[in-house]
């Protein structure tokens, strides 16, 4: 099963991580940028087609401007990546450039992605790149990138690209060999994990944080975006980048890394992005009754199932449906404001009508705006 899914990924995008192509002390790796390029034109020569996310801007920054530390302040960090980014990519035009090959850059901000049309738009430009047979090279915008706009980590970022180029497979080259039985650091006897064919909240629990100088995101990352690109059909291979060679060999069936397999029904691309690109505005608890219709019976959500609102939000918006237990379940685009909700919540169809006037829709959330999550 691993072998087929392997051998059978057409479109895949590599996400690599800062610790293969920066340093502290070096600034840029160029040579483990150069093997890296051999090796992702051996998998395109092998008739498929990859898409890059590059971290390594900021470190490559820091370098460049002589920073002691990783930088504190937001105005800093992001002088650090506009340095470093143009380095970050002169090094992968030049690698590139010995092998026959185009790259370009593409620089995203979680608001790019939560905005729609400028989905969309990306969406296009990144399948004209294709077309070209050009190799794009994408990271966060982080010059522009406030916390509020931020994706926040490249393995969300690789995630969210990997659902909008329709991808078959993510994957996350770091330092780390994969997913193991239990963390290695602290356990010699810890196993790798060839196959994983479901992440749990038992597992997402296990795969604990780690944080190095030139990485984010650690284990909880990756898994995260594995989980989050399997809802969309795509598999996700963790594997170490510092062993030469490996990615082409593991794609073509050799063994190393973890591979992560994807949910067999795919969420719609749409579906997709309510639940897990946008980032929820507010929310809204439900009755036992409402958590029912909605995730067993594949219902709207009516204000009569709401028994609180919390947070400030527009009609449009996206919020989390809660149950009981205050555990967000499901996503939507609300067809009512926050202060709306609150004088409807719990009211009947009717009610609402003698009570408001006719409304404009009679479901809180419509059904082909909802996710269940
Ligand atoms: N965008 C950051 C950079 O290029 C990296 C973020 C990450 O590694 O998660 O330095």
């Amino acid at each position: 099963m691993r072998d087929a899914i392997l051998k059978q990924a057409k479109r895949i995008v590599v996400k690599i991580g800062s610790s293969l192509v920066s340093s502290r002390e070096t600034g840029l790796q160029p040579e483990r940028i150069d093997r890296l390029a051999d090796e992702i034109a051996a998998v395109r020569a092998d008739g498929r087609e990859v898409l890059i996310v590059s971290s390594g801007a900021i470190v490559s920054g820091i370098k460049k401007l002589a920073l002691r530390d990783y930088p504190k302040s937001l105005p800093v960090k992001q002088a650090a990546a506009a340095v470093g980014q143009s380095r970050l990519m002169w090094a992968y035009e030049k690698s590139f450039e010995r092998l026959g090959m185009k790259v370009a850059q593409i620089l995203l901000t979680h608001q790019d992605l939560a905005d729609r049309r400028r989905f969309l738009n990306a969406r296009h430009t990144l399948a004209a790149l294709i077309d070209f047979q050009v190799v794009p090279i994408i990271n966060e915008n982080d010059t522009v990138a406030v916390d509020e706009i931020r994706v926040g980590d490249n393995d969300s970022l690789a995630a969210e690209v990997a659902h909008l180029v329709d991808a078959d497979m993510l994957v996350i080259l770091s330092d780390i060999d994969g997913l193991f039985t239990e963390d290695p650091r602290r356990n010699p006897s810890a196993q790798l994990i060839p196959l994983i064919t479901e992440i749990n909240e038992d597992l997402e629990r296990r795969a604990g944080a780690s944080t190095t100088f030139e990485g984010t995101g650690g284990m909880v990352t990756k898994v995260r975006a594995a989980k989050k690109v399997g809802e969309y059909g795509v598999a996700t291979l963790i594997l170490n980048g510092q062993e030469p060679g490996l990615l082409p060999k593991v794609l073509s069936g050799g063994p190393g890394g973890s591979l992560f397999l994807a949910k067999e029904r795919r969420i719609p691309s749409r579906k997709h992005w309510i639940g897990y690109t946008l980032r929820p505005r507010g929310t809204v608890t439900l009755d036992q009754g409402a958590v029912d219709a909605l995730a067993k019976r594949g219902k709207s959500l009516l204000a009569s199932g709401i028994v609180k609102v919390s947070g400030t939000f527009e009609a449009g918006d996206p919020v989390s449906c809660l149950n009981q237990d205050g555990k967000e379940f499901a996503k939507g685009l609300v067809n009512f404001s926050s202060d709306m909700l609150t004088r409807i919540k719990g009211l009947k169809t009717v009610e609402i009508q003698q009570q408001l006037g006719p409304q404009e829709y009679e479901e809180v959330i419509h059904r082909d705006n909802l996710v269940i999550l």
